[in-house]
């Protein structure tokens, strides 16, 4: 049986881990590192880019470039790239098909089960496009759970004791605080708050703009106006801010930023713990109002936390750790690595679901372990008069089974609109509806009679059902929430082929961009040589180089790897190696006119 795998799908960084033989072990990429960034980019040559390489050249290619897809998710955004529309989902497929194929490297075998994470505060519909980007990436998605509980399963299992405990979860562009309880084999998530827009990347705003500011103060000149630079400084923040964490003071030193006045700019600068605190006092103070919420939602008072974990890269920062411990009086736990324990989660609970779905019983970590989840959000349906009429609590664990029974409005009344919202708001306007849909056939009878008995269900992946039923007639009608921006199977399946196709393209796209690099090398030298030796060639050798430089300029036409297929790759390479062959006396004797 294959291995099931966890995976953390971040809005900054993902991570991939797995169960194996009893140990939760993190997958790392073929570079070496533990997360891979989630960041997707399009080279002008063709070539997609994933995780680091798509990082690193972010700077000179920002407009190709796609980072923090993930705020995107279940929303209708899209963007254009040479012609071609991705949406979130298709380029979320494309980070997890890279974590996927990094596993498969990393297990010697083929992976095709998953859990993913999502944050706690994603409605059905950003869930609902995870798991679509899921099934894009090719992979079944097993479960979606919230980051915060996967969290708490990596360390419930170090853990057995009763006890309801906190997940403080800053990581580069979210925050997530949960309320959770450990209990005999079960987990579960009383409540959930947290701040979609707040994370690593606002500490590293902050000591950008700091940086910018004191290199225009020190030296008029503003790295702000100058993208590269911006971008050197930016990385530069980061750094600093990840220094800072180990060290007191840190220096930040920017060679060649930028031209000033004629001349290079070369920029030092000595950051300290203390400044940078000042800078991002603020920050760390918006994590208490969420922590308060998730507290009040729980019916908790600090003081009966059993702990605190912290979860995120950005609770390295010390500030935040004294900012958890002086909100909850608790010495918050670290000893899973922030960056790592929900990918740790996840893969404990696909071990534990794939182990399930099995007849052999498998020991390991989670096994046995049931993960109750909760609704990040209240559902209601809207009723006479725009009233948000509420059928399931926010925080209600699932899976939910709920009915309710209504009626017409309106005499005679032979259809009822179903308007399903989610949201907190009294009134349906104010609150986001998720999904629509109409009952017909209602027998003629005064308002008030019928009796239509409306039903939600939600499954243990947080996916809603509402279904609506005249209790005359038995006529029935429901729907999966499909807000309009849900992909069909159809387009996923279309999607999922289209990733597949693509990644046996991508080899061949790979090849011809090497190809089309070497070929053009050796064009230039030919001709180089030609020009410069070429008089010490007897005619006809003459007229072979010239003609095959001739066919190989030709095989190159634009020198564009997307517009090229297996054959003309295969016509390039032949043409290529006929002049490297014929070239060779020339480029010989050109080499050793430049020795003399
Ligand atoms: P995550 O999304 O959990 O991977 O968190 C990523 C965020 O954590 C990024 O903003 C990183 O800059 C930040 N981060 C990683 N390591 C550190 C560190 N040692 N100190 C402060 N922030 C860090």
């Amino acid at each position: 049986m294959s291995k099931a795998i966890g995976i953390d799908l971040g809005t900054t960084n993902s991570c991939v881990a797995v169960v194996e033989g009893g140990v939760t072990t993190i997958i790392p990429t073929p570079e070496g590192e533990r997360t891979t960034p989630s960041v997707v980019a399009f080279t002008k040559e063709g070539e997609r880019l994933i995780g680091s390489r798509a990082r690193r050249q972010a700077a000179v290619n920002a407009g190709r470039t796609i980072s923090s897809v993930k705020r995107h998710m279940g929303t209708d955004w899209t963007c254009d790239i040479d012609g071609d529309r991705y949406n979130a989902q298709t380029i979320s497929a494309m980070i997890l098909r890279k974590l996927r194929s990094d596993a498969e490297s990393y297990l010697g075998e083929t992976v095709t089960d998953a859990v993913i994470t999502v944050p706690a505060y994603f409605n059905d519909v950003q869930r609902q496009a995870t798991r679509d980007a899921g099934r894009i990436a090719g992979l079944n998605v097993l479960r979606i759970i919230n980051e915060p509980t996967s969290a708490a399963l990596a360390y419930g299992l170090d853990n057995g004791a009763h006890q309801k405990i906190m997940v403080y979860d800053l990581g580069g562009g979210t925050f997530d605080v949960s309320i959770i309880e450990i209990g005999d084999n079960v987990i579960e998530v009383l409540a959930t708050a947290g701040d979609n827009h707040l994370g690593g990347d606002d500490f590293d705003a902050r000591v950008t703009e700091w940086i910018a500011g004191e290199c225009k103060r020190l030296h008029r000149a503003d790295p702000r106006t100058d993208p590269a630079a911006l971008q050197r400084v930016r990385e530069a923040a980061e750094q600093a801010k990840k220094e800072l964490s180990a060290l007191e003071s840190t220096t930040i030193n920017l060679p060649f930023l930028m031209m000033s006045g004629g001349q290079p700019l070369h920029l030092e600068l000595t950051l300290t713990r203390a400044k940078f605190n000042e800078l991002t006092r603020d920050l760390v103070d918006r994590t208490a109002g969420p922590v308060q919420s998730a507290l009040n939602d729980a019916g908790l008072a600090a003081s009966e936390l059993g702990r605190v974990l912290l979860v995120g890269g950005s609770t390295r920062i010390p500030a935040v750790q004294a900012k958890v411990k002086a909100l909850t009086g608790i010495q918050p736990s670290q000893n899973i690595n922030p960056d790592e324990c929900v990918a740790q989660g996840a893969a404990i609970q696909a071990n534990t679901l794939s182990a399930a779905s099995t007849t052999t019983a498998l020991t390991g970590p989670g096994t046995g372990i049931l993960l109750l989840d909760v609704t990040p959000m209240s559902l209601a349906i809207e009723t006479v008069g725009g009233v948000a009429t509420r059928l399931v609590d926010r925080n209600a664990t699932l899976p939910v089974h709920y009915s309710q029974v209504f009626s017409t409005a309106a005499p005679y009344q032979s259809s009822v609109d179903i308007n399903v919202l989610q949201g907190e708001r009294p009134m349906a306007r104010d609150n986001r509806s998720i999904g629509k849909f109409s009952l017909r056939g209602i027998r003629r009878a005064p308002a008030g009679v019928p009796q239509i008995e409306v039903t939600f269900d939600i499954d243990t992946n947080g996916i809603l059902t509402v279904s609506a039923r005249d209790l005359d007639t038995g006529k029935a009608q429901s729907i999966t929430i499909t807000a309009n921006d849900r992909m069909s199977d159809a387009e996923i399946e279309q999607a999922r082929r289209d990733a597949e196709q693509y990644a046996a393209q991508d080899e061949v796209r790979r090849e011809a961009i090497e190809l089309i690099r070497e070929a053009s090398a050796l064009l230039s030298q030919a001709d180089r040589a030609l020009g410069v030796a070429g008089k010490q060639l007897d005619k006809s050798e003459k007229k072979q180089v010239k003609q095959d430089a001739d066919a190989l300029r030709k095989a190159l036409g634009k020198g564009r790897a997307d517009k090229m297929t297996e054959a003309d790759v295969a016509t390039l390479r032949s043409a290529k190696e006929t002049l490297a062959a014929s070239s060779a006396h020339v480029l010989q004797l050109y080499e050793q006119m430049n020795q003399k």
